[in-house]
């Protein structure tokens, strides 16, 4: 294939910054932090963290903690806090001191080996959605003696605003409150931004939502793509009915038909399970995945549309979230699988 017939992501820092104002403007009066984890859900955390610092964010939370050290490289002396999700590690808490990290302790042992660390973190409390945090209990066993600066849960159902399951984790969230006054508080991330006021608290943790995934994991007009992958058509064919596509009978032709082959594939991140449901945008129209192989992909493509035009497998018109409904995922995931293969074109850097 020569170099053109190659996919390429484009990441727009200027549709990122669009989608961080849009988060500020629905939750006034809260921080705005960024969530980078997994090298900004794949889009590449030192461009992403440091248009976001140009825009105004000083908080970010990574994963883990060598995702931390990476970052704080990223950022050089800019001013930033940087959160790390999975806590104190048993032992080389020096680490964390060294790169000016604040661990986000999430068990007992974790808050009683932060006693010796000399300095502020933040305490993550199990609200109900039961897979990490302090319990209630634990945590006002904890709350004498430990320097605790940001007091932070999670939501489980947050997707889905008519969930009861929202109201009840915000009631045990108070609760914590009242037992960390003088700590910051965030419970919401991308989804619970949008819950309403109740949410809001003193921090949003944003991540999805920053890079254009919907609140209600469907797409969202407030919220503009920052990933955009595209391939050429590098050939165009004639099935007739009955005829059988690629690998097994994944799919057969109703009738004749008109596909276009593309240089793209699940290699390049395009997810194989969006095959059938999902679709690509080309010659203007949505045209259905029929097939996703590693390197090739085949689209339905009643007209139009020549060799070498370029297909949008992702982005302001193949959209996030149609995408992950189609392959039975979320935003999240269809990020994070796009792979380094495709040429990475940052706009806006
Ligand atoms: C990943 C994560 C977030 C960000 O969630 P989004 O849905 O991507 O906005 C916030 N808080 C915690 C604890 C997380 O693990």
């Amino acid at each position: 294939m020569s170099p053109t017939e190659r996919a390429r992501l484009t990441i727009d820092l200027d549709a990122l910054a669009h989608n961080r104002a849009a988060i500020a403007a629905a939750t006034p009066g809260a921080e705005v932090a960024a969530v980078v984890k997994a090298d900004g859900y794949g889009l590449g955390a030192g461009p992403v963290a440091r248009r976001l610092h140009a825009e105004g964010t000083r908080s970010f939370f990574v994963a883990r903690i060598e995702e931390g050290e990476s970052l704080r490289g990223e950022l050089g002396d800019r001013d930033a806090a940087i959160y790390v999700l999975d806590g104190l590690p048993a032992r080389p808490a020096q680490r964390l001191v060294d790169a000016r990290l604040t661990p986000v302790i999430a068990t007992a042992a974790q808050a009683e080996a932060a006693r010796g660390l000399g300095r502020p973190v933040a305490l993550q409390v199990d609200t109900g959605m039961n897979r990490q945090g302090l319990t209630l209990g634990e945590a006002r066993a904890v709350a004498d003696g430990l320097e605790v600066g940001l007091i932070m849960s999670h939501l489980g159902s947050a997707t889905d605003p008519a969930e009861a399951r929202n109201r009840e984790q915000l009631a045990r969230f108070r609760e914590v409150r009242g037992l960390f006054p003088n700590a910051r508080a965030s419970l919401a991330a991308s989804a619970g931004a949008f819950l309403g006021p109740d949410y809001r608290c003193d921090m949003i943790r944003a991540g999805i939502g920053l890079f254009g995934g919907g609140p209600e994991e469907r797409p969202d007009r407030r919220l503009r793509a920052v990933a955009t992958l595209t391939a050429p058509i590098v050939d165009i064919r004639l099935l007739s009915a009955g005829d059988r596509l690629g690998y097994g009978s994944s799919f057969t032709a109703p009738g004749s038909m008109r596909v276009a082959v593309v240089a793209a594939g699940y290699a390049d991140g395009v997810i194989r399970a969006a095959m059938g449901d999902g679709y690509a945008w080309a010659a203007g129209a949505p045209r259905r995945l029929l097939a996703v192989n590693m390197d090739i992909l085949v689209i339905e493509l009643a007209e139009g549309g020549a060799v070498g035009d370029v297909v949008e497998l992702l982005g302001p018109h193949a959209l996030l979230d149609d995408l992950a409904r189609a392959a039975g995922t979320v935003a999240h995931e269809v990020l994070v699988r796009l792979s380094s293969r495709a040429a990475r074109v940052y706009l806006g850097a």
